[in-house]
Order: structure tokens, then sequence, then C-alpha cells
């Protein structure tokens, strides 16, 4: 299923749930977390529906590529100063014991000055 008619993240991408939209290309999407833990905190997600970090296959491994590849830069453009006195955090949270809460891939991509809310 690429997309899920009951996933928040897949209305999101959709347009049908606003969102502060930080990036979209054909297969790949950004916007800020709604409840950020740190001064720079958006979510990164492939469009297509992938549950979880669990349900990759080895065919969504250029997509992944992509993904962990584009992450850097957008961290840049939402103000994370360059590596290495910058730099940012990327969590992908997995399952019920990993921290999961939207069941839908994605990366928490975090940065900004210290202290954060969290983590
Ligand atoms: P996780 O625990 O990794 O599944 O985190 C899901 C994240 O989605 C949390 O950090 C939430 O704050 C964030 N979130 C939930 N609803 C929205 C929304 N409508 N727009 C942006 N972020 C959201
Ligand atoms: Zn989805």
């Amino acid at each position: 299923m690429s997309h899920d008619p009951n996933c928040l993240f897949c209305k999101i991408i959709a347009g049908q749930i606003p969102s502060r939209q930080v990036y979209e290309d054909d297969e790949l999407f950004a916007f800020h977390d709604i409840h950020p833990w740190a001064p720079v905190h958006f979510l990164l997600v492939p469009k297509r529906h992938i549950a979880s970090m669990a349900h990759l296959a080895d065919a969504d491994a250029g997509l992944m590529g992509r993904l962990m590849v584009l992450a850097p830069r957008l961290a840049i453009e939402q103000g994370c100063k360059p590596y290495p006195e910058g730099g940012f955090r990327i969590v992908a949270n997995t399952g019920a014991e990993g921290g999961q809460e939207v069941h839908h891939l994605h990366v928490h991509v975090m940065g900004g000055p210290r202290p954060w809310a969290r983590g």
C-alpha cells in the first residue's frame, strides 16, 4: 500500500492535514515536528507508506540512502550550524519498545543550540 488512508503522515503528505513543510520531492517529504524537542526539529519521511524501519526491504536501500543524504542538507537549511561545532541528531523510533507513536517511517532530525527540551 503506497498510501494508508488511516495514517496521519500519509494525510500530511497528501495535504489533507496541514503541516509546516520543510521539503518535498517525488519520493521524500519533510515537515516540522508539532512538539519540537530542539530549536531545529523536523521529520523526514518517504512519501510511500512504509510502517517502520522494520518493514524495509532490500529494494528500499536507494530510497533510504537518498533520505539519509538529504538530512544533513536540510539540517543546515533549517539553521543547524555546520559540523563539528554544530551538527544534528537523527532518531528513528521503531516499534513499541523503540518509542514509535506514528506508524509511518520517519526520522527525527534535531539540532540547534543546547539545552534542548529533551534529549
Ligand atoms: P515517534 O514517537 O517517533 O513516532 O514520533 C512521532 C512524532 O510526530 C512526535 O514527535 C510528534 O510530535 C509528531 N507529530 C504528531 N502529530 C504531528 C503533526 N500533526 N504534525 C507534525 N508532527 C506531528
Ligand atoms: Zn503513512
